[in-house]
């Protein structure tokens, strides 16, 4: 699956039973659920994946360092 604005390689990402596509190169991404909110705010599925990433990558991070 290629980003549509940058051709670059998308990045599939799910949480529970919903999921989306984001461009690691560009920042684009796709929320093809109908969680689509009327604000174009795109960035905020990114930052709510990468907040969830992060709580887990910093607490296995706490116990092996
Ligand atoms: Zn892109």
């Amino acid at each position: 699956m290629e980003c549509p604005r940058c051709q670059g390689s998308l990045e599939e990402l799910s949480l529970g039973d919903v999921s989306t596509v984001t461009c690691p190169h560009c920042s684009f991404a796709d929320v093809p659920v109908d969680h689509v909110s009327e604000n174009d705010e795109p960035e905020s599925w990114r930052d709510a994946f990468n907040r969830f990433y992060e709580d887990n990558t910093v607490r296995e991070d706490a116990t092996e360092h």
